[in-house]
Order: C-alpha cells, then structure tokens, then sequence
C-alpha cells in the first residue's frame, strides 16, 4: 500500500480520532460500573432491588438496580443461576457474545488503531533509514570520475591553478605538515550556472586519484527532523572511512542561506541544524588528513557568513563565464569526437556567443550533432551550427506558421525592427547577428540577437543602451500603430528595462541623484526602505523612452525598411541589416 503526504496524513488523523474515541469508549465502559462483591450481590438481590443481569461465560457479570445504578461482580457461574434471578424477578439479559460486541468492538477498535500507528511509524522509520542508505548511493563512481582530468575543462585557468595545487597537498599532506602549512579546509566555487564547477570538482579527485563523494545541497532539505545532520555525519563518517578523498556539495546555498538580521531565519531551522551539522564536520579535521571539501554556488552573497569564515570554506575560486579564446577552447573541446565540415569556423562561433556557459557551447555543439544526423548528413556544417544557435537561444522554431495573422506579422516586424535599429544606432560596437518574426516555441513572437561587446566591465553609458534597445520594440508599437494599440510583446522587455535601471540606479551607484548607496544592502538589513527608488526607476525609464522614440522617429525609413523587409522574408541576418542602413 503506498501513501503519498497527504493521505498519509489523513490516515493517522483518522486512525488516532478512532483511537482516542475506542480507548474513550473502553474506560468509559468500565467506568460506569460499580465492582461489588458476590455476597453484596447477593444481598441487593434478596432486598429485591436490582433491576436486571447480563450473564455471560466471562469472570465479570454487570447488571443494572433499579435506581439505575451499574454494577459489576463475580460471575458464580453457577446451575440454576438465572432460575434464581428469574425467581427475584430480575430481567435477565443473556449474551454469549451480544453484549460484549461493543467492549469487544472498542477494544479490537483500538487494538486495530494501535497496530496501525505503530504500522505508520515503522514504515517511516524504514523511509528515513532507506533515505539514510541512500547514503551510500551518492557515491560517485570512480571510474567516471577517472576520466575527467583537468584538460577536459577549457578556460577558467585561474580556477585549475588553484586547484592543481591541492592535488599535490592531497597526494603527500605529510609534506605541507612538515612545515606547519594547515591544508584549506574547504573550498568554494563560486559562479554561474554551467562554468564547469561540478566538472572542476572531479577533475581534483581523478587528478589526485581519490574517491569523490558528491552530494547536492538540496539533497539535505528533508522532510524528516534531524536527516539533514545525520547524512552529513554519515558522509564524512563514510569519508574518513576511506581516507583521503574529495568531499563536493553542490548547491551549497540549499543548506548555507544567510541568515537576515536577528530575529528572522533565511533558512529554516532543520536547515541550520544540517549547516551547523556540516560545520562542526569541517572544524573536526585533524586537518592533514587529505580530505578535501568543494562546495559549488551560483549565489555567493546568499550564503550564511559562518560558512566563508576560516577554517571553513575559506579558499573561494571564482569560475566565471568564458572570454571568446575560452569559448573557442570549449567549442574545440566539445567538437572533438564530431565530424565537422570545412566550412565550420569555430573562432566565428566563439565571437558570437557572448555570455555563453560552457554548458550552454557543449549544447550548441551537441544540438549541431544531432540536427546533422537527423538529417543523415555526412558532416556538421555552419548551417547546422546556426541553427542549433537560434535553438539553444530561443528554442525551436514553431512548425505552424499559418496560423499567425497578416497583421501580428506586421506588428512583430516592427517590435523587432526596433530592437535591431535601436541596437545598430546607440553604438557601432553593438552587433545584431539576426533578426527574425518567426515565433519560437518558447512563446516569443520573433527575436533580435543583440551582440553587446565583450567587455569586463560596462559603463552606465552601455547600460542605459541595452536599457533603450529594450524598450524600442514597443517604442515602435506605438509609433507605427498608436498608444492605443500597443502590444502584450514587450513584457519581457519591460522586465529586462526595469531590472537594468533598479541595478544601475541601486546596486551600481550611478545615478546622481541616488548617489552612491547599495540598495541591497539597505534591503538585506531591513533599513528602511521607504525611499525614492521606485519612482527614480520610474522617472529615468519615462526619460529613455522618450529619447528611445526619438530616434526611431528620426530614422522612421529605416525602421520601416527593416520591418518591410522582415515582412517579406520573416528573418534576416547582419550583412542585410547593414546593408539596409548603407542605403
Ligand atoms: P551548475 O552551477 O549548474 O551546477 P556547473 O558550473 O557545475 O553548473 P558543470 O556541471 O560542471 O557546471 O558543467 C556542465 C557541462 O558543461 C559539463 O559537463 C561540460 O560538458 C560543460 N562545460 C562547462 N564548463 C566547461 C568548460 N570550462 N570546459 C569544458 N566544458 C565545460
């Protein structure tokens, strides 16, 4: 029988309701009588007062006098016992079986409810100590984990050097003691989502040739009070068990949350239980023992400080997006078991896919794989790159065009056409790779690549660019169509505008008038938050707007060229674009 929460719930409500009323019903039954003696029996009966008797086989006989009282006494279990009552005129009343049917219901009632209650909390008792084993199956296979060293992961050079350096701390710990260096305790590897820190983690236990233990952060978020500490213990039980090895706890932030001022939790308290659990861990290592903790986070400044603190994780590596040269060393890497065609150029793909993961380039290279032998092609080609480009971008264009109307065509032309001019007027570093109305399956009715340049930083200037090439799709709604008749598509855009300025506004301090406060910060600590921040935001989106339209209105032919354009062939690619502003 298989229970989910819910009506695992129900049962053990049901069941205890019953329970508490058969045991209710078991006392109250005796409760009621009164236990007298034979010989008090016998002389209530001669006085002629009681009123009537239930005989049974049972030790117990009850009957009832006639001023209603219960009573209860020995059963003589005697012949002529109920001609002797009979002849006092007493009802008699008898019942094999009868009259016990409810004592015995109640009572079978409650042993029923106990059995089950006892059924449920073994059955729990089982889950938790099955959950307890699947300890055990968090260990991550060596023989995967073997393979990986750190050639297979490009870029993120600063990250390998740093780890390659504790291969040999793991390997010979006897060395580093030798002159008093403590091994760090933990490392943490900090970055967006896909930039290979899973991948790194393994590569430090194959190159230093020991298990790898990995587990997820949100693997301890349990449901049962006090697993999420004893799975801890139990992995580094298992650890230590072993020797020396790598410890990787993905997702740390699950379990680590930062905990906001002082009277409210970030995480919950079965979380700080498994925090403080992993913590004391960590603080039992003799510390020259080789064992190694990796943690993994995209969201380093949610984790409680007591995690970053020394001798916790306190080596922090930062595994950030690759640069193009680390994004051409990740796309070689991932092409080399795959056919590609003359014509592919790698270092072409690598300038295009700014802000790409390498999760995201591994995709790329694997869809390109998988269009070409779908097609049953010879070789991967640059027309199967791009199109696994706009895949992985905005996902597969949607099959059924025919149903979309002459007049959204026309309305997703221009949305589009503004992108892409906005994006090509504001600064000649910004690159638009394409531009499409063809409606994608993730719901968006057409797209502009925008390319903005690789750069470490950005300047307000850059800033308040993207801020109006988002803005311009309905800037051109309404200048073509109307105020009236704008659009539902520029939500996104909308999102997009407003999360740039509040970050520009908030957390870069670039607005003048803001000055230099971190909002963040004012919000982490639950200052107050009663300031001008949402009408500042307000006030400068209204300003980039007007000047958004602005230049739409003073370039109108272009605008209506590019769109005229995208009409007719629904997507185009850069040369076009350029082509058409050198008219
Ligand atoms: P998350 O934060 O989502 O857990 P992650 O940073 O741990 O992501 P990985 O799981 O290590 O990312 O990377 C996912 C996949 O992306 C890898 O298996 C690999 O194929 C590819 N990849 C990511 N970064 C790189 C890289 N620098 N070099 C080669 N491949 C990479």
């Amino acid at each position: 029988m298989k229970f989910n929460g819910k009506t695992k719930l129900l049962v053990v409500l049901v069941v205890s309701i019953g329970l508490i009323i058969s045991i209710y019903l078991y006392i109250d039954n005796n409760r009621e009588y009164e236990e007298i003696s034979y010989k008090e029996f016998v002389y209530r009966v001669e006085k002629g007062i009681v009123e009537e008797i239930r005989i049974t086989d049972a030790a117990k006989l009850r009957g009832k006098l006639k001023n209603g009282t219960k009573f209860i006494t020995d059963n003589p279990r005697r012949d002529n016992f109920k001609e002797y009552l009979l002849l006092h005129n007493i009802k008699v009343i008898e019942e094999d079986s009868n009259g016990l049917v409810g004592q015995s219901i109640s009572f079978i009632l409650m042993l029923a409810g106990i059995g089950t209650v006892a059924y449920l909390i073994k059955r729990n008792t089982k889950l938790a100590e099955k959950e307890m084993a699947s300890m055990s199956n968090i260990v991550t296979e060596n023989s995967t984990v073997g393979q990986i060293t750190f050639d297979d992961i490009a870029g993120n050079e600063e990250a390998k050097e740093s780890l390659k350096e504790l291969v040999d701390f793991i390997k010979d710990p006897e060395k580093y003691a030798q002159y008093g260096a403590r091994m760090p305790r933990g490392v943490l590897l900090y970055g967006p989502p896909g930039t290979g820190k899973t991948l790194l983690a393994k590569a430090l236990a194959s190159e230093a040739n020991v298990p790898f233990y990995a587990v997820s952060g949100s693997d301890f978020v349990q449901i049962y009070a006090g697993l999420g500490a004893s799975r801890i213990r139990e992995l580094f039980k298992k650890a230590k068990e072993n020797g020396k090895s790598v410890i990787f706890i993905d997702e740390i932030d699950a379990l680590g949350k930062k905990r906001k001022g002082a009277n409210s939790h970030g995480g919950s308290e079965e979380g700080d239980r498994t925090l403080n659990a992993l913590l004391t861990e960590m603080s039992g290592f003799k510390g020259n023992e080789g064992i190694i903790v990796l943690a993994a986070t995209n969201r380093i400044d949610t984790l409680d400080e007591a995690l970053l603190r020394a001798g916790r994780f306190d080596r922090q590596i930062e595994v950030g997006l690759p640069d193009v040269n680390a994004r051409f060393s990740i796309l070689k890497l991932h092409s080399r078991n795959k056919p590609l065609a003359k014509d592919v150029d790698l270092r072409k793909v690598a300038l295009e896919t700014v802000y790409f993961s390498g999760a995201k380039l591994e995709n790329l290279m694997n869809e390109s794989a998988m269009m070409a032998a779908r097609k049953r092609d010879k070789q991967i080609t640059m027309e199967h790159i791009n199109k696994a480009y706009i895949n992985v971008l905005v996902g597969e264009e949607k099959k059924d065009r025919s149903s979309i109307s002459i007049r959204d065509k026309e309305i997703t032309a221009y949305h589009e056409a503004g992108h892409a001019l906005m994006a090509k007027k504001l600064s000649k570093f910004n690159r638009v790779t394409k531009v499409s109305i063809i409606p994608s399956t993730k719901g968006m009715g057409g797209f502009s690549l925008n390319i903005p340049p690789d750069r470490i930083y950005q300047t307000k200037r850059d800033i308040i660019n993207n801020i109006m090439i988002a803005l311009a799709g309905r800037a051109a709604e309404e200048i073509i169509f109307g105020k009236d008749n704008i659009t539902t598509g520029a939500s996104s855009d909308l999102q997009k505008a407003t999360e740039m300025t509040l970050a520009m506004i908030g957390s870069y301090g670039m607005d003048e008038e803001l000055g230099l406060v971190n909002y963040d910060v004012v919000l982490n600590n639950n200052l107050n938050t009663d300031i001008s921040l949402m009408e500042r935001a307000k006030e400068l989106l209204e300003e980039f707007y007007i000047e958004t339209k602005g230049i739409l209105i003073d370039n109108r032919n272009y605008l209506d060229s590019i769109a005229h354009k995208l009409i007719e062939k629904e997507s185009l690619e850069e040369e076009e674009i350029n082509k058409i502003l050198a008219s």
